[in-house]
């Protein structure tokens, strides 16, 4: 993710303070048709947290995705989205009963192995009771049937808006951290990565861009057009998206031979032959530094929604109502390594994936000739002991303020405090090195550091301590 226009965020969330914007309490689906069947003995409710005490609701215990099918159909005219959610999980315990996060929506039916299920829902928290307990390691089917306007987050200390947002040709969706639920029950956190299938059915005219591959773009059966994708790597509920709209597209290869597909909205269309090379020769780059690219395609999206930031969609980094310069774009797809095929396990490690791709954006600038990275690192590094990026460690990031500039910037210090203290080929090394080994994978700060420690040979404590934890400026 990369904000823009700081202050024009602020400003948006200022303004957008006042709006009802307060968790749906209709339990739409009552009790009463709850099975008796009495649960084994040891069967349990699922947590409704998957256990990350930053955002203690988010994600769900006691089960593990494995894949989401989602039919979804939507008439940007009227906002109505109609969906049907089929999620395949395993559970890794007795479940008697157990929770997905959804938010808004009517919900009319959920089932679970064909059965259907006694449903309820507080907050964004929508809880199955299924009408037999499943065994620990069972694999189930929860289908979910549900339709409504969708209610996107707005006026966050986050991001501002995020989820899934209606324009006037279709809809923004951008997720991070935890939008997704605004257009699809999940189990909404990184720690449960999946893959997706989307079938999404939208008016003639509307061209729909979601995560993966387009596997088919059929007439309905009832007027319009469906689009369906396939991401068949796994994926964090955040990453997904199916923007649709308008939207002028350029489909072909990278020099490199990776799929490259770039689409822009018609405001945008003298950025598309930009987007489409720049983003398939910063691609071919990063393969270079990073490894692998982990992904069957490359790419990005220029909508004509103002989101003022970019999010780095999997497969296709989404830049929010401008023009995005290499830096961003450079960023973004940095991220395609570091925040996507390698995924947080929680909230606080979000250095893992930003300090690392601003510290991309310092390579690419240094690669095109411009400052170098450890020009970069010095302008960071002078800045006066009273900035806000020393009290804010960028090792625990918080809550209520994610994407602090300190995250995004001494992230990056840490990385080159770390590269001067290991040296090039150990660093580069090391890059390579953590993506082969967490490769669609969830990894943690602790493990970074260990295989640092491991690859250099060298203690490394106290350069992290001081780097990532704690509230001052760190000497050079
Ligand atoms: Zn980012």
């Amino acid at each position: 993710m990369t904000q823009r226009a700081a202050a024009l965020l602020a400003t948006l969330s200022l303004l957008a303070c006042g709006a009802t914007d307060r968790p749906s309490e209709g339990a739409t689906g009552a009790d009463s048709g709850s099975p008796r069947t009495a649960a084994p003995a040891g069967a349990t409710r699922g947590a409704p947290g998957i256990g990350d005490p930053d955002f203690p609701l988010d994600g769900n215990g006691g089960y593990d995705v494995a894949h989401y099918a989602l039919k979804i159909g939507y008439v940007p005219e009227s906002k109505h989205l109609d969906g049907e959610a089929t999620i395949r999980a395993t559970a890794t315990q007795s479940l008697s009963r157990f929770n997905l996060d959804l938010r808004g929506f009517e919900v009319s039916g959920v089932s679970v192995d064909g059965a259907a299920a006694a449903f309820s829902r507080e907050g964004d928290e929508l809880s199955v009771t299924p009408a037999r307990p499943l065994a620990r390691g069972a694999a189930f089917a929860v289908k979910v049937t549900y339709s409504g306007v969708p209610r996107p987050v707005r006026g966050s200390s986050n991001l501002g808006s995020y989820g899934f947002i209606p324009t006037g040709d279709g809809a923004f969706v951008a997720c991070e951290p935890n939008g997704a639920r605004t257009w699809f029950p999940a189990n909404d956190h990184p720690a449960d990565k999946a893959t997706f299938d989307f079938e999404i059915t939208v008016p003639a005219g509307v061209t729909v861009l979601a995560n993966g591959e387009l596997v088919s773009r059929e007439p309905a059966a009832g007027g319009g057009t469906t689009f369906t994708w396939r991401e068949s790597h796994p994926m964090v509920t955040y990453l997904a998206t199916a923007t649709m709209g308008e939207f002028q597209l350029r489909e072909g290869r990278t020099p490199g031979g990776i799929r490259n597909l770039a689409a822009v909205d018609p405001r945008f269309a003298g950025e598309l032959g930009d987007l489409y090379t720049r983003s398939g020769q910063i691609t071919d780059h990063w393969v270079t530094v990073f490894g692998p690219y982990p992904f069957s395609s490359t790419g990005g999206v220029v909508d004509d929604f103002s989101a003022g930031y970019a999010l780095e969609n999997q497969t296709k980094p989404m830049y929010g109502g401008f023009r995005p310069d290499q830096s961003i774009i450079a960023h973004e797809l940095a991220h395609q390594w570091f925040g996507n095929s390698l995924s947080i396990e929680r909230w606080e490690d979000l250095w893992l994936n930003e300090g690392f791709a601003t510290y991309a954006e310092w390579l690419w600038t240094e690669h095109t000739g411009g400052d170098t990275a450890d020009e970069r690192f010095r302008a960071g590094h002078d800045r006066p002991a009273g900035d806000p990026i020393w009290s804010y460690p960028p090792g625990d990031a918080r809550p209520d303020d994610l994407f602090n500039e300190s995250v995004y910037l001494r992230g990056a210090m840490t990385l080159h405090a770390l590269r001067e203290k290991i040296g090039d080929d150990t660093f580069f090394r090391l890059l390579k090195t953590w993506t082969a080994e967490h490769e669609h994978g969830s990894v943690t700060t602790e493990e970074f550091t260990a295989l640092a420690e491991r690859l250099s040979g060298k203690q490394l404590d106290s350069l992290f301590d001081a780097w990532l934890f704690q509230p001052r400026r760190p000497a050079a």
